[in-house]
């Protein structure tokens, strides 16, 4: 399959040499490898954007709402590929942002036109955005991150089961919403979003100088309040200078346009808006992860093939067919340092299978043998010096046992509470999943998500 893969790559590569001489004068970039179709971009898309408006203190002005979105309609006509509904929104902010979800949702704070020096400048970042969006950036990071080895695993749970890729990933709280680790995208994909925003400048009539320009404003001007749109959408280098190269590829010299007296008129309405309350991720400190909401009071149960387990009705299941279950409430989450998705909050309940010896395995060994399979997928796993407590669960023998790893949160410290049992088809185990400094407002929900569980007799 790989070699296939690879095979391909150059016969791909060749293609595009031989075919360089005719596509050199433009921009040619075409969306990477995707496990999604751009109709499930756009439903992503639409469930966050439901998520962002509510986290987000909207602009209802017709005038600025108006101006914003008339620009973008017109850019986004020389987008090139599928055909998504592009749509624009101003989220009331002062900091200077900018973000694109998959589908065709671009949100722009009030901050980023208040930087804006003219028209061009905020087309610049209108259009960088659009390319995110027709070159897919978000789906294609998430298909990687999928296609990367052992997906959305933890303490090697793997999750299988059923609902196709974007139901899972809806399932386990990887959205594409403000914050998510989907919309930072890679210095590859800036530089792309830069080259295709150009043409699109180029073709709208604007300068794409204009767009570099105002990427320099954020850099220049530092400080926390433009550091969530650099943390978004890393500097590739050599902005200005890429962008100067290109615009000669892009066609003849041509007048274009810098300002519209609409754009000064929105920029003195910005001006007068005013300031939001606070709330959504500025009031909870601008942090990269959000803490999850608190669990919910209110359990809801699932039947999974070996087993039934109940959770908090505000988080989420899956993998219910498979064996391998996968609980966490939304946020839980996160993009790990193996730029995979990890586990941060939540629960993982799967089956090990130990390796036969001669003697009768023990709880107790079988139990080890699972500790040591995890430690090769966490190398930080090590146990917590008291070792290993005996209980009952759903009235059989088990074994509990805690062992500190790495979070995926920062590479802080981790708990992993573990629950071994012996069942027909293996040794069932459950690894309940926490940062240590949050341990003590997870170990309530988690001892009753344990009591929960019940096997088939
Ligand atoms: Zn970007």
């Amino acid at each position: 399959m790989r070699r296939t893969r690879t095979v391909l790559a150059g016969v791909m590569t060749f293609l595009l040499c031989i075919t360089a001489p005719v596509l050199e004068a433009r921009v040619d970039i075409k969306p990477g490898f995707n496990t999604f179709s751009p109709q499930q971009d756009i439903e992503l898309g639409q469930q966050a954007a439901q998520q962002v408006e509510k986290q987000f203190p909207m602009v209802n002005d017709p005038q600025i709402n108006g101006y914003v979105s008339r620009l973008g309609k017109r850019l986004a006509g020389y987008a090139p590929g599928y055909k998504f509904p592009y749509q624009f929104d101003v989220v009331n902010q002062k900091q200077i942002n900018a973000f694109a979800i998959p589908g065709g949702h671009i949100y722009v704070h009030t901050g980023t036109i208040a930087a804006a020096a003219n028209e061009a400048q905020l087309a610049g970042v209108l259009s960088h955005e659009i390319a995110h969006i027709a070159l897919r950036h978000s789906t294609n990071q998430a298909s990687k991150a999928m296609l990367a080895q052992a997906p959305i695993q933890i303490l090697g749970g793997v999750l299988g089961g059923s609902g196709g890729l974007a139901g899972q990933l809806a399932q386990l709280g990887i959205a594409f919403g403000a914050n998510s680790v989907f919309l930072k995208f890679s210095r590859t994909a800036e530089r792309q979003a830069d080259e295709l925003g150009a043409q699109i400048m180029y073709d709208a009539g604007y300068d794409p100088r204009a767009m570099a320009q105002f990427f320099e404003i954020i850099q220049k001007q530092g400080g926390s309040g433009t550091l969530e749109f650099l943390s978004d959408h890393p500097n590739p280098g050599n902005r200005i200078q890429n962008v100067n190269q290109l615009v000669p590829k892009l066609g003849p010299g041509r007048n274009f346009t810098n300002n519209s007296p609409d754009f000064e008129q929105v920029k003195r309405r910005v001006g007068g808006l005013p300031p939001a309350p606070a709330r959504g991720p500025q009031a909870q400190g601008g942090g990269q992860v959000q803490q999850p909401p608190a669990p919910s009071r209110n359990m809801r149960g699932i039947n999974a093939n070996f087993f039934s387990i109940a959770f908090p009705d505000n988080w989420q299941a899956a993998g219910q067919d498979s064996g391998a279950v996968t609980i966490v409430p939304p946020g839980g989450v996160v993009q790990g340092a193996r730029n995979v998705p990890e586990i941060a909050y939540g629960a993982v309940a799967s089956i090990f299978e130990p390796q036969e010896t001669r003697r009768r395995l023990t709880l107790q060994d079988a139990t080890n043998q699972l500790l040591a399979q995890l430690q090769q997928s966490n190398p930080h796993l090590h146990l917590v010096s008291n070792g290993s407590r005996r209980l009952r669960l759903d009235g059989q023998d088990a074994l509990s046992v805690m062992a500190m790893g790495q979070s995926a949160v920062d590479g802080e410290a981790e708990l992993n509470w573990i629950v071994t049992t012996f069942r027909p088809e293996g040794l069932w185990y459950v690894a309940f999943i926490a940062p240590e400094h949050d341990w003590n407002q997870y170990e309530r929900v988690f001892e009753r998500m344990l009591q929960s569980v019940r096997f088939p007799r």
